[in-house]
């Protein structure tokens, strides 16, 4: 059973002289910030300044005249050049947390110099710190003493910004768990084991797909994937739609499709060559889902319905795998040529997102999206540190992306925005009169042009989409969004980073993506390219988590069309 995450105590408090913890980080990017209340801290630090110039830059460790008695001074660096970003805070306030945990410190205050360069700056503080002290559910399951990195959690600030943290994090969390686990930990049924655990109780509902005749039949590309694992029980796929509907009248309506390809060794297009290691974080996308759904349940967010989906399913390698060249018909009726085994990952979506086109006419204002760590060439385009999102027709008018990527920027989760051309179509256009569509060249797609764009081409070809552009009768906004570079780290622990991306843990763990592009997603196997770094720096946590917190950070929720100022939930 999953265990919960024992997380320590965390309490907003009035001033840095509050009783009961035994050292205080202070996030800062100057001394001479530390003015009125905070004065206190500013004199130790100058003396310390005085006879240590790396001081202001490095941090630093000093005696305190305040019950919590010692002071670790995190550093922001410089927070006002045109490329700095609220990312800066989320890194130094993880740093600081670290520093602290090895000085010996259990019950740490966290205090924010006075920083008016970011709106959501507090917030964002916070959630550095509570990243760091996230600890993966293998070892709170396995090592229970090392369940829990420290007992109490402080911060000098409003109430208010503490629960919206703890809720945003109890979402990261969950989508931590799910896509940082091992792939028999978190292999399909025992994410569905999870995720039952997880909403239990809670007004978010689950039901799973695991009858293989109803998974044939009503997914049959997902099946296809499917066809080679499921000869295993332990490793046999599930399609989970998790249902969130806050009070008062529905007033849009989100569908969404994550990517949960628990392990991927590419299937009969194996990943030879040694970059099969760390594809276990190919479930990212639907762990997104899951964290999203997490946060949902906490905030109780009014007028809003959401059905998150999660396609688990595992690419296998054996008799039964599907190969090259098979010609599968999809839900929505499209003959798909297969290319490449290893482009799995649109293959567990495209069914259920056709499924999520069906139901839309149905719901309120309507926005489909699919989340994966779809592609390795999104890491060459925009590096190791950012989601891209692509709209459809209807959902460029609405300007989601513009939205989303305004949202992202205020919690430090940055997205990047591509766009959708008619190149990708005509890329995926069937080849031959046997077939529709091409699922995918043979390729990498580090080596394809335009190859984190074309998937969602395919993506809305094979799910009926197409029919559902601007100029039909029925348009529907459709967002698909690549989170490859953003989901976090191998060898490492799961950031959830995309959602507040961009601490010095995500990046270290993105590192480890380049130095591995295999564990971006498919067709990988070739494309290692030497010149990239090899090293890889453990540390860091995968994520995969990217829409969640800039979902619903600031005054920005997921944008199709509306925004849902979420302060005032709570
Ligand atoms: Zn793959």
């Amino acid at each position: 059973m999953a265990a919960k995450r024992i997380r320590c105590e965390v309490k907003a408090e009035a001033s840095v002289s509050v009783e009961g913890y035994d050292g205080i980080i202070l996030v800062a990017d100057s001394l001479d910030k530390l003015t009125g209340p905070l004065d206190v801290l500013r004199v130790p630090l100058q003396a310390q300044a005085a006879i240590d110039q790396s001081v202001v830059k490095d941090g630093a460790v000093v005696k305190v005249a305040l019950p919590a008695s010692r002071l670790v001074l995190a550093p922001t660096g410089h927070l006002n050049r045109d490329y700095d970003d609220v990312r800066r805070l989320f890194d130094a306030a993880a740093a600081g947390i670290k520093r602290a945990l090895k000085v010996g410190m259990k019950k740490p205050l966290l205090v924010l110099a006075n920083v008016d360069s970011f709106p959501e700056a507090r917030l964002v503080t916070v959630l550095g710190a509570l990243h760091a002290l996230y600890v993966p559910i293998e070892i709170r399951e396995d090592v229970p003493e090392k369940a829990s990195k420290a007992a109490r959690l402080g911060f000098v600030g409003d109430n208010k910004t503490v629960q919206l943290a703890m809720a945003l994090d109890a979402g990261r969390t969950v989508a931590s768990d799910i896509g940082g686990s091992d792939p028999e930990r978190m292999a399909p049924p025992r994410v569905e084991e999870y995720v039952r655990d997880v909403f239990q109780g809670t007004n978010v509902s689950l039901e799973v797909v695991s009858d293989d005749e109803k998974l044939c039949k009503e997914y049959p590309l997902f099946s296809a994937v499917n066809r080679c694992a499921k000869g295993v029980p332990r490793h046999r796929g599930r399609v989970m739609f998790l249902t969130y509907q806050g009070s008062g009248p529905v007033e849009q309506t989100l569908l969404l499709v994550g990517k949960g390809v628990t392990y991927d060794t590419g299937g009969a297009d194996i990943k030879a060559g040694g970059v099969m290691a760390g594809m276990h974080r190919d479930k990212c996308g639907a762990a997104a889902v899951a964290g999203f759904m997490q946060i949902l349940a906490k905030l109780q967010p009014k007028n809003l319905k959401v059905i998150g989906s999660m396609a688990m399913v595992r690419n296998s390698v054996g008799s039964e795998c599907y190969v090259a060249d098979e010609i599968i018909t999809s839900r929505a009726g499209v003959r798909v040529r297969v290319g490449n085994t290893d482009a799995e990952g649109r293959m567990a979506m495209a069914d259920v997102l056709c499924h999520m086109k069906e139901i839309a006419p149905k719901e309120v204002n309507p926005h489909l999206m699919t989340i994966a760590t779809l592609t390795g060439h999104v890491c060459l385009a925009y590096g190791e540190e950012y989601s891209a999102i692509m709209d459809n027709g209807p959902a460029r008018l609405a300007g989601v992306a513009q939205k989303l990527q305004a949202a992202g920027d205020l919690v430090a989760d940055p997205f990047e925005i591509s766009t959708i051309r008619r190149g990708d179509f005509d890329f995926h256009s069937g080849k031959s009169e046997y077939e529709d569509v091409l699922q995918c060249n043979n390729a990498p797609s580090s080596r394809t042009p335009r190859g984190h764009q074309t998937p969602s081409a395919f993506l809305i070809m094979s799910s009926g989409l197409d029919k559902h552009g601007k100029d039909s009768s029925q348009p529907l906004k459709y967002s698909h969004l690549d989170i490859a570079g953003s989901s976090g780290p191998f060898p490492g622990v799961p950031t959830a980073s995309h959602t507040t991306a961009g601490n010095k843990i995500a990046r270290t763990s993105c590192k480890s993506y380049v130095a591995r592009p295999s564990a971006l997603q498919c067709p990988p196997g070739r494309y290692v390219d030497t010149s990239w770094p090899t090293s890889r720096r453990p540390g860091s946590r995968p994520g995969g988590l990217a829409p969640v917190a800039a979902v619903l950070s600031g005054q920005c929720y997921l944008a199709p069309g509306g925004t849902l100022p979420v302060h005032q939930l709570m």
